[in-house]
């Protein structure tokens, strides 16, 4: 086992905090390395570190900054391969999968490239007795990111380069399960001329984080995981006093309408429902079959899953890896069991999947279940694994009403091939992003990323032009030069305009 893991604090890396966590390789269950988990003295030492990098960096033209971050990507996609190779190590997920993830933060970083544009506040000349009026965006100071397993490097590419850019420093408490392609993209960033101390990384786990939601210097926090942890975050940040954005768990419906083109409709939940083995936040876990679809619909998903390919991640023929533990493998057994257990049909059975190369591998295979009904655990609550449930319905207005009354709301889709009701599923919809035709609409980093109801705690939304209102602070300056041959007075009215 090599300790070349730690936390990266003024570009070095550095051993503390007093206990080590374990880094799994779930293709074949070895424990691969081990991570530091940080104690307040580290997140103390990151705070301060960070704190003095802010006094030049926040001074840094934004111009320059943006600069960084074009040498960044393109060491990004020099470094595509190698990247992606620790993240199917650590996760699981086959790299071409992977790359994907990469090539979907990199959008963040080109968009932070363009940080002087978004910068430029907006100015009104002479708006009476000699004043000008306008208004900038600044900094805010000390922020911090606390990110999930499942996109180990999509997700802190979320947060990072826009806090940079707008001129804040930055501390990263990336998931204990893969918290090296975190660390990776920070040596990257240090060869792309970033100051040390700019991005601090800490790595661990529940003790990290309570030390950072409780430190006075550090100015907002940025997180994204499950929905008891993100609410739990928001409230201690409130309570803190600090800026937060949360965004948590989801279950993530695909209504078929039956005007849908249902080989295509199939195509996307097979795709949407066991890529990343469903470990994704926009994953679908929910086929809303109105009509009479649902039986065709079932026979070409059982069909496509027949064919699926379960592997190691760096297998190329593989399109499906393994959980991310042996404890995550053991919960997704129980919720199909519970789901067997509450009267829905189990129709593809992927419990006993074996893959012959990797016999101690956290695998779990395709599973679908047939007449799910929302009382049942398996319809209300997160699974986080390669479990669809079919949902039959008798019209779209019972679709909406069911996606509707979920309490989860991040992403949706709805295959149709009618304008009509496609307009106005996206108009009443309540979730934060939506597909028609499109099975997990992740937006552009140019657009932002954000759900709605127990999806995200907080305000804004994640990166694009959200991002840059999170991560800086609103000012009006009003600015009057003094003229000798003019004499005010004094005023003790409201000043109003003249
Ligand atoms: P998680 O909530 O267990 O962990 C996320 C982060 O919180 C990690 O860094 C972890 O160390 C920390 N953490 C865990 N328990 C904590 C505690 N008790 N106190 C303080 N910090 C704690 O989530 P996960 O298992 O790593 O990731 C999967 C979850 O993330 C799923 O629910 C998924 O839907 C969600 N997710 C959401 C989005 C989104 O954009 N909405 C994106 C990706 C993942």
């Amino acid at each position: 086992m090599n300790t070349s893991i730690g936390h990266r604090i003024d570009a070095d890396i550095v051993l503390g905090g007093n206990r080590f966590l374990p880094i799994f390789n779930p293709a074949t269950g070895d424990v691969i390395n081990q991570a530091p988990a940080a104690d307040s003295e580290i997140v103390n030492a990151a705070v301060r570190s960070a704190e003095r990098a802010f006094v030049s960096w926040s001074e840094t033209s934004a111009l320059k900054r943006a600069r960084v971050f074009f040498k960044f990507k393109s060491l990004l996609e020099a470094n595509i391969d190698e990247l992606a190779l620790i993240i199917t190590t650590e996760h699981g997920k086959v790299l071409s999968d992977a790359k994907g993830e990469i090539m979907r933060g990199l959008e963040v970083v080109e968009f932070a490239c363009g940080i002087p544009q978004l910068l430029k506040g907006q100015h009104s000349d002479n708006i009476g007795g000699g004043i000008d009026n306008w208004s900038l965006r600044q900094p805010i100071g000390v922020c911090a990111g606390i990110t999930p397993f499942n996109f180990p490097a999509m997700v802190p590419m979320w947060m990072f380069p826009m806090a940079i850019a707008c001129g804040n420093t930055f501390i990263l408490k990336p998931s204990e399960r893969d918290p090296s392609a975190s660390l990776f993209m920070a040596q990257l960033l240090d060869d792309a001329g970033l100051p040390p101390g700019v991005l601090n990384i800490v790595t661990g786990d529940r003790e990290a984080v309570g030390e950072i939601l409780a430190h006075p210097s550090i100015a907002a926090v940025s997180f994204v995981g499950s929905t008891p942890i993100a609410e739990h975050i928001y409230k201690t940040c409130a309570s803190h006093g600090k800026r937060v954005q949360a965004l948590g768990g989801a279950k993530n419906h695909l209504v078929v309408m039956p005007d849908a083109n249902l080989d295509q409709a199939a195509d996307g939940l097979v795709g949407a429902g066991y890529g990343s083995a469903g470990e994704r936040c926009m994953a679908i876990s929910v086929a809303v079959a109105v009509g009479d679809t649902a039986d065709a619909l079932v026979d070409k998903l059982i069909q496509r899953i027949g064919k699926l390919k379960v592997g190691d991640g760096t297998d190329p023929a593989a399109q499906m890896g393994p959980l991310i533990t042996a404890e995550h493998r053991l919960r997704v057994l129980d919720y199909v069991e519970a789901g067997i257990d509450s009267g829905a049909k189990l129709v593809v059975d992927g419990r006993n999947l074996h893959v012959t190369s990797r016999p101690n591998g956290f695998f779990v295979g395709p599973c679908l279940f047939d007449h799910v009904t929302p009382n049942m655990s398996i319809y209300k609550e997160e699974i986080f694994g390669p479990v669809l449930s079919v949902v039959r319905v008798e019209n779209f207005q019972d679709a909406i009403e069911l996606v509707n009354s979920h309490e989860y709301g991040n992403g949706v889709a709805c295959y149709t091939s009618d304008g009509g009701t496609a307009r106005e599923f996206s108009r009443r919809i309540r979730a934060g992003m939506v597909g028609i035709n499109v099975p997990i609409p992740v937006p552009m980093a140019f657009h932002s990323f954000g759900g709605w109801k127990r999806s995200l705690f907080g305000d804004q939304h994640i990166y694009g032009e959200e991002g840059v209102r999170f991560y800086t602070r609103y000012k009006s300056i009003m600015q009057r030069w003094p003229d000798n041959n003019v004499t005010r007075g004094m005023e003790f009215n409201m000043p109003t305009h003249k």
